[in-house]
């Protein structure tokens, strides 16, 4: 089977910005053995999909057509659709309905295009994320799929909706199955070749990875069908994986999110953590914020940039951090302690560090030292030597992530 995909939209022409939908739907399409024709990108502009729709000449099984269903005078996707495909354009009354109540309760004056988000050609694809509609045409022997610009609209249709639209109209019997498994404090390198007997245990199954902002991840690819429970051999190469590779495990799946663990884990042991946050600035606690629920588990923290608030806000006794230097084990672990003890929580984390560009006390940056102060405990301390040349930001980004998984263990 194969698909072709157009995408339109002024500011993808312009490369203003960057067609995520098409790689989203271009992965999901493959997974199902569907392989993609052509790619195009073209503004809005109703001439131009016409002939785009009309271009294909009906050669492809599935042709995408993806954004511009918008109320606004840019968005003419689908009255261009429906002229190509010659079929009326139809509204939904339930979704204009919601739509008027939507703009009711929001005290908005509705306009007349606003309809248009209520409408769709051949039959309607529900949209949970959003407002515009999406519409799926049978055409011959082709499906014309027309579906919102907005990622997490566009995504979430895609994975909720089309996918298993196309599975069931087109009888897909073998899929591609992935599964992720996230990593974290091991290169990338290093873990590839741990796992090269894994690959040839498992021949079936391809392990690749991505090295992404805040961790590695490895994804797991292999066939399913009605005889191949991949799931099951999923969790035999897991294992074995986790044998070698566990003390850097993080977590499994697409969505995964290591505050989210933590916080959640935290939440179900009725425990409390808090922090000092010297070269984080704040990263740490606003990370953990980020969580629904946070206030369960955390009261507040503490941003202590200089030697001097360390000392003022946290009582750590100046002599002990003119002693040790700012970025050392002894200053993260007081600031892990002197944070949990202030607050009464059950954990503490410390984060100092060389954010950099600059060394720091003859330290490059990089350089970062993670106390954690677990009540009953002796505090504990990690130094990390991240690459000075990922900038500020990542290197914070990973020390936060880094604190967390201290708090897993
Ligand atoms: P809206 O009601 O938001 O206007 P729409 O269906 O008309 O929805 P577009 O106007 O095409 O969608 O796009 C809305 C926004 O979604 C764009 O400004 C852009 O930020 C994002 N977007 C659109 N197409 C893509 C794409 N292919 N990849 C990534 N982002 C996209
Ligand atoms: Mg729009």
């Amino acid at each position: 089977m194969n698909a072709e995909i157009i995408s339109v939209g002024d500011e993808l022409q312009r490369g203003e910005i960057t067609n995520t939908n098409s790689a989203f739907l271009t992965k999901k399409l493959n997974s199902l053995g569907i392989v993609i024709m052509s790619q195009v990108t073209i503004g809005d502009d109703p001439d131009a999909i016409i002939s785009s729709v009309h271009g294909g000449k009906g050669q492809a099984d599935l042709l995408f057509v993806c954004g511009g269903l918008g109320p606004t005078a840019d968005d003419v996707t689908l009255s261009a659709v429906a002229k190509a495909v010659d079929m009326p354009v139809k509204t939904d009354i339930p979704t204009w309905q919601h739509l008027l109540s939507i703009f009711a309760q929001r005290q908005i004056d509705v306009q007349p295009e606003n309809k248009r988000q209520a409408q769709y050609v051949g039959k309607l694809i529900p949209n949970s994320r959003g407002l515009a509609l999406g519409s799926w045409v049978k055409l011959g022997k082709q499906r014309v799929v027309v579906l919102p610009g907005p990622p997490s609209e566009f995504q979430a249709m895609v994975e909720q909706e089309v996918i298993p639209m196309i599975i069931k109209e087109f009888n897909i019997q073998k899929t591609i199955k992935t599964r992720a498994l996230h990593f974290l404090g091991r290169p990338e390198s290093i873990l590839m070749n741990d796992l090269k007997s894994v690959m040839e245990t498992y021949p079936d199954i391809t392990i690749t990875s991505y090295v992404k902002p805040t961790n590695i991840e490895l994804r797991l690819t292999g066939f399913m069908n009605k005889q191949i429970d991949i799931d099951a051999r999923f969790d035999q190469v897991t294992k074995m994986i986790l044998e070698k590779e566990g003390e850097y495990y993080l977590g499994m799946g697409n969505n995964f999110s290591l505050v989210n663990k933590v916080v959640n884990l935290l939440k179900q042991q009725k425990l409390k953590i808090t922090g000092a946050e010297s070269l984080t600035g704040g990263l740490f606690q606003s990370t953990i914020c980020s969580v629904p629920g946070a206030s369960e588990i955390f009261d507040g923290g503490f941003v202590t940039y200089a030697a001097s608030a360390k000392v003022k806000l946290l009582g750590i006794p100046s002599t002990l951090i003119e002693h040790n230097g700012v970025v050392s084990s002894a200053t993260a672990e007081a600031m892990a302690e002197y944070s949990r003890k202030k607050l009464g929580a059950d954990f503490g984390l410390g984060f100092t560090g060389v954010a950099g560009p600059d060394s720091l006390e003859g330290n490059p940056a990089g350089t970062v030292w993670i106390g954690l102060a677990r009540k009953g405990e002796k505090p504990i301390s990690k130094q990390l030597h991240l690459a000075g040349y990922l900038g500020r930001q990542e290197i914070r980004l990973l020390s936060v992530q880094y604190g967390l998984q201290m708090v897993l263990r």
